[in-house]
């Protein structure tokens, strides 16, 4: 005969059986409840980029928990009517309506024209850096970091007069030097910079300033930034220092899109007609100085405005 006896609790378990009370559905949701996470990390690319269809639903849907995500299917991006900028939209300090991404790149007329309007109102642009040669513009230059061109002036009008050349800047000695910059921000590592660099042209290059830009970038103190001008200004060579200026004025405008200043010299030494590729520089940060100022740009009287893609124009002072 075979025996009705009920197995004990412990050997149903041993078995695999269910404890009465605690039905598997529980067990099967905490599982299935893992297994959806899981799948939402891997899936997780699809809720990065909701189209803007999706995204407008997912703002007037009150809260109500999508059925299931469509697929997206890639779309191809368009491509540009004009020469434009290769650079992403997304550039600080652009602007609102660069931050809006709704702006189109200039065409290479207008990019000729707006540069033929400057050089029609001031033909001869002048830095305001105050020099008398190469090397006193490469010392003005390395000391301009973070300071204005004004205060730079007043310290080096007082530098140069005691030493306008490598060897006897030299002789002048570090201490000496940092005294007659004092007034200027980060005097102790300037006055050691152009103390060193002045050095290394009297020991490499015979006491005079190199013109091509990696022998530049291995003085002391001197950065791509600082090279471009001192290329540009001493030596006549088409570059572009990208200072805060020229990057807000090009983004502005629309000639880059570029988020870094390498992005944004590399467009304008592209996009700027030749003719115009020595004075460019100096345009741009006068510009950006006295007229398309960092807060509130002067659109009003800007004899570009036309054809720059800022927005909302500045109607009044
Ligand atoms: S129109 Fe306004 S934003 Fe555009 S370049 Fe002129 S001042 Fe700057």
């Amino acid at each position: 005969m075979v025996s009705k006896k009920k197995p004990s609790q412990q050997a149903r378990r041993r078995d695999g059986a269910e404890r009465p009370g605690k039905p598997t559905v529980k067990r099967g949701k905490r599982q299935e409840k893992s297994k959806t996470a899981a799948a939402g990390a891997e899936s997780k690319p699809r809720a990065k980029a909701p189209t803007e269809a999706n995204a407008m639903s997912s703002r007037s849907g009150g809260g109500t928990k999508p059925m299931a995500e469509p697929k997206i299917e890639p779309q191809p991006k368009p491509k540009p009517k004009t020469t434009g900028v290769g650079r992403s939209a997304k550039a600080p300090g652009a602007g609102r309506a660069m931050a809006a991404g709704r702006v189109k790149g200039l065409g290479s007329d207008e990019i000729a024209e707006i540069f033929r309007r400057f050089h029609d109102i001031e033909p001869e642009p002048k830095g305001e850096l105050e020099h008398t040669d190469p090397y006193t513009l490469l010392v003005a230059v390395v000391l301009s970091a973070q300071a204005t061109d004004a205060g730079v002036n007043k310290a080096t009008r007082l530098l140069f007069r005691l030493a306008d050349t490598p060897a006897k800047m030299v002789a002048l000695g570090e201490e000496r030097v940092r005294d007659a910059i004092k007034t200027i921000g980060l005097y102790r590592n300037k006055a050691r910079n152009v103390i060193a660099l002045s050095e290394k042209l009297i020991a490499e290059y015979e006491g005079r300033v190199p013109q091509d830009r990696d022998a530049l970038e291995t003085l002391p103190g001197v950065g791509r930034k600082t090279a471009n001008v001192v290329m540009n200004v001493a030596f006549g060579q088409p570059t572009m220092a990208v200072d805060t200026h020229v990057f807000r004025v090009a983004n502005r405008i629309g000639l880059s899109r570029g988020q870094m200043p390498l992005a944004v010299e590399d467009d304008l030494v592209r996009l700027i007609p030749p003719e115009y590729g020595v004075p460019a520089h100096h345009w741009l940060i006068l510009h950006g100085r006295y007229l398309c100022k960092a807060r509130k740009p002067e659109c009003y009287r800007c004899p570009i405005r036309d054809l720059c893609r800022f927005e909302p124009k500045t109607v009044h002072a």
